[in-house]
This record gives C-alpha cells, sequence and structure tokens, in this order.
C-alpha cells in the first residue's frame, strides 16, 4: 500500500509518496507560495524533475490536485491511479493531552485539533487545512494524523510538570509536551534493530541535533523525558533559539530596551542560539569553518552547544538508572562527527568511549562508539515521512 505523507503550512506543503513495507521512496516534493503566485517542484527518480514550475494554486487544494496530477502523469509519474494510494498521513504538530498516538482522521479529531490550535497557533491551523484539502481532493481515501507531541504522552508527571501553581496545567493546559516525537520514535525502532533486542529492554537517549534540537530519554521504548517544553524554545541552545534560560533575564532585558514580550520572544526564537552566541551563522559547517580559522566566539558557540547536549544526556541516565546506547541524529546529528565527539567527550566515566574512525562515517546508520563501549553511541538518519507512513500504514489497514 502506498502512502502519501504531507506536511502543509500556511503557505506550502511537503509531500512524499513511500511504500511503508519496503520503505521506498517513490516521489516527493513541494508546493510553495500557495495562495500567491505557486510554485511546484517534482522529483522521482528516473524521471524528470519539475523545480519550482508556475503553478496557479490558490488554495492548498490545487496544490494538492497538483501533487496528484504529477504522481498519475503518464511520462512522470509513477502510479497508474490514485487508486494506488491506499491512505494518507498528515504531519500534526500539537496534539496536545487528547492523542498519545497517531490516529484515523474523523469529524471527532478535527475538532480536538482545532482545540489545540491555541498551543500551536501557527502550525496546526496549516496542519488542518492541508487535511480539509485532502479530504476535498481525495473523498474516500482513509486520512490519519500523525502528531509530534504524540510520542512523549508517556512521560510522568515529574518530567511534564513545571513547578508552577497548579492551575496553570489544570485551566491552562500549561505543561511541557515535547516534540520531534516522530523522529525519536523512529531513530529508537531502528535502535533497537541494530542493537538486535526488544525496545521493551533498552535505555536509549535519543539527540535530535538539527535547526531546532531535542534530547530525549525512551525507557523501554517510551519516552520518560525530553528538553523540548510548552514550545519548541526549551531545552539545547539550537540554530538560532535560545533553548533553556533563566525566565529572569526577560524581564531585567524587556525592562532595560523597553521591549515587548513578542520582541523579546522574537530574540530567543530567532537571534538566539548558536547564531546568536557566534554572530557568525546558525550552520555548523559555517562555524565549524570559522572557529578553524580561530575565531574563537563560534569555537565557544559549538562548545556551548555540545556541553549543552552532553549535559542532559547525563541527566537522562541519571533520570533512567542507566543507558544502553546514545543516538545521534539529524542535520547536525548524522553529519557533524566534530561536534559529536565534543558531546560524547567527558563520558567515558558512564561507559560511552567513542571510536574516533567509527565516528567519521556521515549521514548511514552506523555503530560509532569503541568495541569495547559500555554504552553504545549509535548514528541513525532520521525518516519522519517513513514514520508516518508506516503508522498511517497500520492504522488505515
Ligand atoms: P535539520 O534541521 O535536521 O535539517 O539540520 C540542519 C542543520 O544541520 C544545518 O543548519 C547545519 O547546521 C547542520 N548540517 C547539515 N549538514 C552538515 C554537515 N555536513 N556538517 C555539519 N553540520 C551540518
Amino acid at each position: 500500500m502506498n502512502i502519501l505523507v504531507i506536511n502543509a503550512g500556511s503557505s506550502s506543503l511537503k509531500y512524499q509518496l513511500l511504500d511503508p513495507d519496503t520503505g521506498t521512496l517513490l516521489a516527493k516534493g513541494l508546493c510553495e507560495r500557495i495562495g500567491i503566485d505557486g510554485k511546484f517542484t517534482y522529483k522521482a527518480s528516473g524521471k524528470e524533475t519539475l523545480d519550482a514550475v508556475d503553478t496557479a494554486m490558490p488554495t492548498h487544494s490545487e496544490a494538492i490536485q497538483a501533487v496528484l496530477d504529477a504522481l498519475v502523469d503518464p511520462k512522470n509519474g509513477v502510479i497508474g491511479s490514485m487508486a494506488e494510494i491506499g491512505a494518507v498521513g498528515h504531519r500534526v504538530v500539537h496534539g496536545g493531552e487528547a492523542f498519545n498516538k497517531s490516529v484515523l482522521i474523523t469529524d471527532e479529531v478535527l475538532k480536538a485539533i482545532e482545540d489545540c490550535i491555541p498551543l500551536a497557533p501557527l502550525h496546526n491551523p496549516a496542519n488542518l487545512t492541508g487535511i480539509r484539502a485532502c479530504q476535498k481532493v481525495m473523498p474516500g481515501v482513509p486520512m490519519v494524523a500523525v502528531f509530534d507531541t504524540a510520542f512523549h504522552q508517556t512521560m510522568p508527571p515529574k518530567a511534564y510538570m513545571y513547578a508552577l501553581p497548579y492551575a496553570y496545567y489544570e485551566a491552562d493546559k500549561v505543561r511541557r509536551y515535547g516534540f520531534h516525537g516522530t523522529s525519536h520514535k523512529y531513530v529508537a525502532g531502528r535502535a533497537a534493530a541494530m542493537l538486535g533486542k526488544p525496545i521493551e529492554e533498552l535505555k536509549l537517549i535519543s539527540c535530535h541535533l538539527g535547526n531546532g534540537s531535542s534530547v530525549t530519554a525512551i525507557d523501554g521504548g517510551k519516552s520518560v523525558d525530553t528538553s523540548m517544553g510548552f514550545t519548541p524554545l526549551a531545552g539545547v541552545p539550537m540554530g538560532t533559539r535560545s533553548g533553556d534560560l533563566d525566565a529572569g533575564i526577560l524581564q531585567y532585558l524587556m525592562n532595560k530596551y523597553n521591549m515587548t514580550i513578542d520582541e523579546m520572544l522574537n530574540v530567543l526564537n530567532k537571534k538566539s542560539g548558536v547564531e546568536g552566541l557566534s554572530c557568525v551563522s546558525s550552520d555548523f559547517r559555517d562555524l565549524e569553518s570559522a572557529a578553524g580559522k580561530g575565531d574563537s566566539k563560534a569555537a565557544l558557540a559549538q562548545e556551548k552547544f555540545a556541553y549543552e547536549v552532553r549535559k542532559y544526556v547525563g541527566a537522562y541516565a541519571a533520570a533512567m538508572g542507566g543507558v544502553d546506547a546514545v543516538i545521534f541524529t539529524a542535520g547536525v546529528g548524522e553529519n557533524d562527527k566534530v561536534v559529536r565527539a565534543m558531546i560524547c567527550s567527558g563520558l567515558e566515566y558512564m561507559g560511552l568511549k567513542l571510536d574516533d574512525e567509527a565516528n567519521g562515517v556521515r549521514g548511514k546508520e552506523a555503530v560509532i562508539s569503541a568495541a569495547d563501549s559500555k554504552v553504545k553511541a549509535l548514528l541513525i538518519p532520521t525518516n519522519e515521512e517513513l514514520m508516518i507512513a508506516m503508522d498511517t500504514a497500520a492504522i488505515a489497514k
């Protein structure tokens, strides 16, 4: 059964057509500038690539129609007809406490996703638009919602509660939700396969390190703590996000510079992280190159990032009472051997010893710890679309 995976933004829509049984990617692409001038991109192996071709897309419905037209196109398509799409899997950012796993989309589910809009005011409305457009263009095809937050719903209260007045949780739903759940779930499953052990017997720490980064403690296949919080601003420093900080800083800076809360949050989300600290870039390749030329702030940003990730690894080993493997994934985790080595250095005391040569690989599944390392270090490329397709196929069946 082929699955169409949709990740809808307010004016964009990413798609992939996958066979979840074999993991084969049949086609992928992007609709951009929906509601503006419409640009369509399509890539399928052995077929002509369409690159940002002008295509009228007044709404998401025309965008979905353009995707379907391309997929069944007699010359460049990859399937004979729409009947070869068994179901559609939709990435939905926030499921609040309503969803602890992926679900078949019904009217009640749409309502519950709507109820989560205050928790993700930028993302959930766009995700809903994508779902409704698909329902209109593909009537009768099962649709499944896969939430970024669902995997973390297994956290115990001591991990997800903030030490705030309890009423803010009861009345306002203020708690840790966590994000990147689809990625953490996927790499945890792959880690169990690589280690040849049932996931129920493993304590894993998954480091999703990309432009946005989060670290998750996974005990017996369940998320028990994660570094992102009520929003994706919390945890380790990121490309441009500050990560954890003393809330008192907000009051001090806002008073001093006469900033509104929105201006302050803009600084924390868009102008901080390794970019803010380095004054160079949010991209770790640029940090590496600048640090190599003696830029001390770029070197500090790399060091700070690695130090904070290492602290989370130590904290989560303590939280779980041990760890069998530390997983590195996403753009930085999969590609940056220098940062991986910086994170692992100093973890020898708890039995994690990196193998310098094995750590030289990039972008493919590998054990990168030494043969005698008690705690394994694993490099696992993430594949959120495949995870969405797998969940969708399981539910649609
Ligand atoms: P993601 O959000 O997972 O797509 O990760 C994007 C980030 O990965 C970029 O901003 C870079 O910082 C980082 N990245 C990608 N390729 C490399 C590489 N070859 N070496 C170091 N960092 C990389």
